[in-house]
Parts: C-alpha cells; structure tokens; sequence
C-alpha cells in the first residue's frame, strides 16, 4: 500500500505576518510541513525567526526570514517584494501580527487606541492590499482575530474593537475579492498560551484561570490548535468557505 499521500500545499507559497513566536510561528511551521514555502515575517525577534526557518529547513520544508514592522508601509513593501523575489509568487496570506493591550476605559490614551488599530486593522489591510496584487496566485487570505472580536472583554474595550473591525474586514473583503476566487475568513482564537500571552502576565494569572475553567473543553488553547485551522484554511479542503468566522477556543464565548 502506497503511503505517499499528496501534501495540501505542495507548491504554494504563504507569507506568516508575525511567525517569530507564537500563533504564527506555530502556523509557519504547520504549512511548510504541508508543503508550503513560508516567509516568517518579524518585527524585531531575528532569533525566533530563524530559529523557526531552522525547524522547517531541518524538517526538508522552505522557509525565509523577513524582517519587517507590518504597521508600516514602507516595511509592508518591501515584505512583499522579498517574498516575490524568494519565492516569484504568493498564494497564501496569514495576517497574524497582533499586539494586544488591556486598559479599562480612564486609561485610555491616543497613544494606546493608534498603536494597536495601527497594526490590528490598518497593517492588516494595507498587507492584503499588496499580497493582492500578487494575484491570481493569491487564493487564501486568514485572519488572526480573537473571541473578543464577538464577545468583548471588560477592561479590553480598543483590543475588542480591533478585532471587531478585523471580522468586518474579512467579511467586506469577502465579498469584494470573491469574483477573483480570493477567499477571506478569520480565525478568533480563545486564550492561547504564547510568549505575548507571558508578557503581559496572563498565562498564570487568576482571569486565565477563570476561562480555562468557563472553557467546556477544560484547558487554554496551545498554538497549534490555531496553525491546524488555519492550515486548513490555507488548503483546498476549504475551498467553499470564505467570509467566515471560526471561534477556535474549546467551546468558550
Ligand atoms: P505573541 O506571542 O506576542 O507574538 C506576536 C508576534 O507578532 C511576534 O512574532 C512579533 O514579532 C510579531 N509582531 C508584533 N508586532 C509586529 C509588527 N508591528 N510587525 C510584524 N510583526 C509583529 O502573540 P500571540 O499571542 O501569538 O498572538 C498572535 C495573534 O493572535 C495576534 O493577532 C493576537 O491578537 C491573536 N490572538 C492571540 C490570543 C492569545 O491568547 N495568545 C488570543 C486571541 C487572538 P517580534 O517578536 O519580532 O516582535
């Protein structure tokens, strides 16, 4: 019996925003181990980004580090540009660099609602804007937005409407991007324990431990519970779906 089962992404070429940790790097890997090139993109951890290039190169996968602060445009073209020279096309769009700050409403400064809808929504939009005109190679676009995104959080009010924006984003693109078989869909992941989760002093806290227990499937997310999705996402097995989406958080709302 053969066991040569055909890879999902043979021969595509997908670009992480964000992949040096985290959801992203977790997402990098799983689509070069589907046979993806991937560019891990990263805004200023050089190691983790060539240390996930090293897992999928070591893997027999392709992978290219590039740098680049994906909340500017200059940096956003020049991603681009890289990719098209590393790779000649694009077919897979992982929008995932996120940051996310909590502040109740007192707290609020200019400084805090720019910074994160800068890159949440703005880099998000001006990102699919370039990866589009690398069309019609282009045919999947993911989002990475947050179960906050639907249920908001108290003390969260600019993160929640980030990705709040970001599900309308998905669904407007969508439709617009739909006559040339770009498909866009958002993954809104629960809370998932990554290095941005331990920085700002979640991951052990009394809030992660009130949604792992409000969470029916028992436990926090792991981040290849999101690179699976989004995996799938990337592939032919969802060829029917766009303007979705997909709460990825063991049943919490
Ligand atoms: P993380 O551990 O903090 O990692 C963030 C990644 O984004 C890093 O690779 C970082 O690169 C990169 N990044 C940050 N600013 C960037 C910029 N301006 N340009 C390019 N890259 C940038 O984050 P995470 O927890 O994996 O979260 C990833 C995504 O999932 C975010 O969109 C977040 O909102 C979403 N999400 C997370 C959770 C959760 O519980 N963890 C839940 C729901 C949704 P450098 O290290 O080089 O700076």
């Amino acid at each position: 019996m053969s066991t040569n089962i055909p890879k999902k992404l043979a021969g595509k070429v997908a670009v992480v925003t964000g992949a040096s940790k985290g959801i992203g790097a977790a997402i990098a890997k799983h689509l070069a181990a589907e046979g993806a090139s991937v560019v891990v993109n990263y805004a200023s951890s050089k190691s983790g980004a060539d240390k996930v290039v090293a897992e999928i190169t070591n893997a027999g996968g392709k992978a290219v580090a590039v740098q680049g602060d994906v909340s500017k445009k200059v940096d956003i073209d020049r991603l681009f540009a890289e990719t098209k020279r590393a790779f000649g096309q694009l077919d897979v769009l992982v929008n995932n660099a996120g940051i996310y700050e909590f502040a109740p409403l007192e707290q609020i400064t200019e400084e805090h609602f720019h910074k994160q809808f800068n890159l949440n929504v703005l880099g998000l939009l001006l990102t699919t804007q370039e990866a589009v005109k690398q069309c019609p190679a282009t045919s999947s676009i993911i989002n990475i937005s947050s179960v906050v995104g639907v249920s908001p959080a108290a003390g969260g009010v600019v993160y929640s409407a980030t990705k709040a924006a970001v599900d309308a984003v998905t669904k407007s693109l969508a439709k617009e991007l739909g006559a040339r078989k770009i498909r866009v869909n958002s993954i809104n992941p629960g809370m998932v324990v990554t290095e941005g989760l331990h920085t700002i002093g979640f991951a052990e806290s009394d809030f992660s431990k009130l949604v792992e227990s409000q969470t029916p499937l028992g436990r926090l997310g792991q981040p290849q519970d999101i690179a699976t999705v989004a995996t799938f996402l990337a592939s032919a097995d969802s060829a029917w779906i766009t303007g979705e989406t997909f709460l990825v958080s063991g049943g919490y709302r």
